[in-house]
């Protein structure tokens, strides 16, 4: 664990990770500019000697493309990453060494550090030989054996002989720990490092690795989408979303008292152990966007429950996160008439209002009673020029007008959470990149969990 007193190890300053910077052929014909995935963006934060730091957000939002970028399988696009002091993109050939010594990956799937056509052995061996440790070839056999107890893997001769396809998944990961345990690196990045094994050995493994963060005064970075292992593993906790840190800080605040609505909404998505516990919603609606278009100002304003109306919204925040939410899909194409005409089963444009309005909730996580194809406008507090407008907007689509339906919303309902692009700033133990904490000409505005 972390202690109080600890220096840096590594500090990420500014990282873009762009991919696809080239354009297509079609492109090109057509003129267009390059659309390139910004896996990661911006990001900036700093990993202390002996903490264990997690990164979690869905699968896609670039938490492994970080990972990989902090290992340097990856280039940063923009930015620089500092690990002990040193620029890990201007590293001499002599310090390149170093870094490669002392910086490891283990990754998800074992099968991509170890060679199947290698015994334990010499997939174990393989890093002495090329960072050209150990003076004789009992040095390192005596190495391999040794860090292969470390790991569990005892007695390490009745190992050593195998191959990965002869061991099981949680030994063959052991294999995998060890590897990047062997050269006695400081620092270990593990992407998704139980998730491929049977849930009955993953606790097992984490122990293990906590006892080897002791035994080797370890800094980890761990990558996951399992809050449960985030909350028992690690000290802090780095939140992501569409290449964006949202919220960082020390793990029990970031669970326990999440400030970010994303934030919140992923913790609250995790199913309750107890059967009998009261089901918490998650309340965020619609899929993660397109990393190549994301959307404009806070990334997560299309699906956030907290969306901010702007002044001259005199409706409920509600009715406005609804009437976002009814403009998105259909500037996005996601309205589909049809679908809307034959759920409700007459020909009206009521129809296509009430299935625009109602929120996009996954169906696991709708609440008994709520209708999530529909909604009735009467029921919601909806301004009535709002309405009007999105009535205009549902009469196109009935014509079958779509871009006309897409014109008369394009530039309505321009919340500040779609026109810019939240700052990171301290709020209590953490950092968040939400408006809603950017506080005095916004306080009227309740932020979730803002008690302290
Ligand atoms: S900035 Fe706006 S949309 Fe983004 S999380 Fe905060 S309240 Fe939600």
């Amino acid at each position: 664990m972390a202690s109080d007193h600890a220096e840096p190890l590594v500090e990420v300053k500014g990282v873009s990770k762009l991919f696809d910077l080239t354009q297509g052929v079609t492109d090109r014909l057509l003129g267009r500019e390059a659309n390139p995935v910004r896996a990661v963006d911006d990001v900036s934060f700093t990993i202390n000697e002996g903490d264990i730091m997690g990164i979690a957000g869905e699968s896609g939002c670039g938490k492994t493309t970080l990972g990989k970028l902090l290992v340097r399988l990856y280039e940063p696009t923009h930015g620089t990453i500092e690990f002990d002091g040193m620029d890990i993109g201007a590293l001499t050939n002599e310090r390149e060494r170093e870094f490669r010594k002392r910086v490891q990956m283990i990754f998800q799937d074992p099968f991509e550090s170890l060679n199947p056509r290698m015994t334990v052995f010499q997939s174990v061996m393989e890093p002495l030989k090329i960072n050209d440790i150990g003076d004789s070839y009992h040095d390192r056999r005596d190495r391999v054996k040794e860090v292969l107890e470390d790991v569990g893997l005892a007695p390490a001769d009745a190992y050593l002989d195998e191959f990965p396809k002869e061991l099981s998944g949680g030994e063959r990961q052991r294999v995998a720990i060890a590897r990047a345990l062997v050269v006695n690196p400081d620092f270990i990045v593990c992407d998704e490092p139980v998730s491929m094994l049977d849930v009955s050995i993953r606790a097992g493994v984490l122990n293990l690795m906590q006892d080897l963060q002791d035994e080797y005064g370890l800094t980890y970075v761990f990558i996951s989408h399992d809050l449960s292992l985030i909350r028992y593993m690690c000290d802090r906790t780095a939140i992501m979303y569409l290449g964006d840190i949202v919220e960082q800080g020390p793990t029990d605040d970031v669970v326990m008292d999440p400030k970010h609505p994303y934030t919140e909404a992923l913790f609250d998505a995790v199913p309750e152990i107890d059967p009998e516990a009261e089901r918490h919603r998650a309340n965020v609606t619609g899929e993660v966007p397109d990393p190549r278009n994301p959307p404009s100002g806070c990334r997560f304003h299309p699906r956030c429950s907290n969306v901010i109306p702007p002044e001259n919204w005199t409706g409920s925040q509600d009715a406005f996160r609804r009437t976002i939410q009814f403009k998105r899909r259909v500037l996005t194409d996601d309205l589909d008439p049809e679908e809307a005409l034959e759920n409700a089963g007459r020909d009206s444009v009521d129809a296509i209002l009430e299935r625009g309005l109602a929120l996009d909730l996954p169906e696991e996580h709708s609440l008994a009673g709520e209708d999530s194809h529909a909604v009735d406008p009467s029921a919601i507090d909806l301004p009535s020029d709002a309405e009007r407008t999105l009535r205009r907007a549902a009469e196109q689509m009935l014509d079958d007008d779509p871009d006309a339906a897409a014109a008369e919303l394009d530039g309505e309902f321009v919340s500040i959470c779609e026109r810019e692009h939240p700052e990171m700033r301290e709020t209590g133990t953490r950092v968040t990149a939400c408006h809603l904490y950017e506080t005095e000409e916004r306080d009227a505005v309740a932020a979730p969990g803002s008690s302290d």
